[in-house]
């Protein structure tokens, strides 16, 4: 029998109608073995995610206010949920519990992971299946990053003792021995780390949307589903801000050569998104982008100097300069006398004057440019390998629609090309890529 590990969103369960939807994707397979659940995510547009009132919880906590009402109003979520599903839920001892946190000391992650904790032990309730506690089985290193031996050796034991399980998404164990999160959406991860520890042929995503769509839905109007992607691929596109999965949830998978499908629990009749460990450039294929993604809140920090291309070792100078200021860059397009580095702005003002003097003392720059407000839009594809005219073509579009290129980045790995425009034509420059590659 071929086994499946399922990660659910927030959104899938959001309400007791949709752990309704949850339960019966879950039992249409015997194969579908493990179960990661997300907290409950916004029911409608102006909902809130209960990971949100739960850090909101924490910040009144901390700030020594009120929290009473807040802490309320998450409990009411579960109860609600509860009662709807008529499922056994403690939810007086649940909450004493928290309230007790609460007032000795509270730490954010663990008040952040009380979501996932609650809404998979109702899950796991509702299905009749065993609960597992990510604290006892996911563990951190000191770094913060995920101890991926230790935890798939752990997970797999106790996934090994079990038939069918709930486990809470989106936390572990940290090496100080306290509850510890992974970043927003995490959850994602987790799922990725179960299929791994279980050792299942798939990794089920499933979601509000029927797949990795070609383009943000909430930038261009219905974009094509994609129906096959790889790792790499995915990787390139959830980077640059396709945020439907955590870009490294492919890790976990990639290992053991799983492939995901992501799913839409509201339309599970249709197929999803495949992505597959490789894809081959086909020269016969007509589709040659796979997606477009993008964000805002990028800065350049521009440097000038004759004769740079002939300086030993000025980039590592500079991007040493740059990350010891604690900032990570994201690209790196240089020319003969010249060279920019794209760095987050957030990351960028707060050690801006830091680099700036560092730059000027240590590289002597006959200029130094900081430009604020960019945008970068990834184009990718594997069907770009073979092909030419396809940096042609992104240019072409782009000036058609006015939009000024501020940078262009050809990606090292062949199937990406990357442009820095302003942030005000962002919506336009998106829609005008997609209009010339996929209609
Ligand atoms: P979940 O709560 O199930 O983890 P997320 O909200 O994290 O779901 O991710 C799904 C959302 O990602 C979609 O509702 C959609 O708005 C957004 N999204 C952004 N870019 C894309 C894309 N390229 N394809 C699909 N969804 C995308
Ligand atoms: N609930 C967490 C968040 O909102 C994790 C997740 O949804 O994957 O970020
Ligand atoms: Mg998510």
């Amino acid at each position: 029998m071929k086994t499946s590990a399922l990660k659910f969103g927030g959104s899938s369960l959001a309400d007791a109608a949709q752990f309704r939807k949850v339960a019966s994707i879950v039992k249409a397979h015997e194969g579908r073995v493990f179960t990661v659940a997300s907290a409950p995510g916004k029911r409608n547009k102006q909902d809130t995610k209960v990971t949100d009132m739960l850090y909101a919880c924490y910040d009144l906590a901390v700030a020594g206010k009120d929290y009473s009402d807040q802490l309320l109003a998450i409990r009411k979520r579960f109860e609600d949920i509860a009662a709807e599903l008529g499922v056994q839920f403690d939810a007086e001892g649940e909450f004493a519990v928290i309230a007790s946190h609460l007032a000795s000391g509270p730490r954010r992650d663990y008040m952040a992971s009380r979501g996932e904790y609650l809404n998979s032990k109702l899950l796991a309730q509702y299905l009749g299946y065993d609960f597992i506690d990510p604290a006892t089985c996911v563990f951190f290193n000191a770094d913060g990053t995920l101890d991926a031996n230790k935890t798939n050796d752990t997970l797999g034991a106790v996934l090994a003792k079990k038939d069918k399980a709930v486990v809470a998404g989106f936390y572990g164990t940290g090496a100080d021995g306290n509850i510890k999160t992974f970043s927003r959406g995490g959850s994602d991860v987790t799922g990725a780390i179960v299929a791994r520890a279980a050792k299942a042929d798939v990794y089920e995503n499933w979601t509000d949307v029927s797949g990795m769509l070609s383009a943000d839905p909430r930038i261009v109007t219905s974009p094509r589903p994609i129906r096959e992607i790889s790792y790499k691929e995915l990787r390139e596109l959830s980077y640059m801000g396709a945020s439907v999965m955590h870009e490294d949830a492919v890790f976990p998978v990639m290992i053991a050569g799983i492939p995901i499908n992501i799913r839409n629990t509201n339309r599970p009749e249709d197929d999803g998104t495949w992505i597959v460990p490789h894809r081959k450039a086909d020269p016969e294929s007509s589709e040659i982008v796979t997606g477009i993604a993008g964000m805002k809140g990028f800065s350049s920090i521009r440097i000038e100097k004759a004769m740079l291309n002939n300086e030993v070792g000025f980039a590592a100078r500079l991007l040493e300069i740059i990350a010891s200021a604690g900032v990570s860059f994201e690209h790196v397009p240089s020319s003969i006398d010249s060279m920019s580095v794209i760095v987050d702005s957030e990351d960028f003002r707060a050690a801006r004057s830091q680099i700036m003097e560092s730059i000027q003392e240590r590289l002597s720059p006959d200029a130094l440019i900081v430009d604020t407000g960019i945008a970068l839009i990834a184009v990718v594809g594997i069907g770009m390998v073979y092909r030419r005219g396809v940096a042609a073509k992104v240019f072409s579009a782009l000036a058609q629609a006015d939009v000024n290129i501020r940078m262009i980045d050809q990606g090292s790995s062949e199937i990406n090309i990357i442009v820095g425009i302003d942030e005000d034509d962002y919506e336009k420059a998106v829609n005008v890529l997609y209009q010339a590659f996929f209609s």
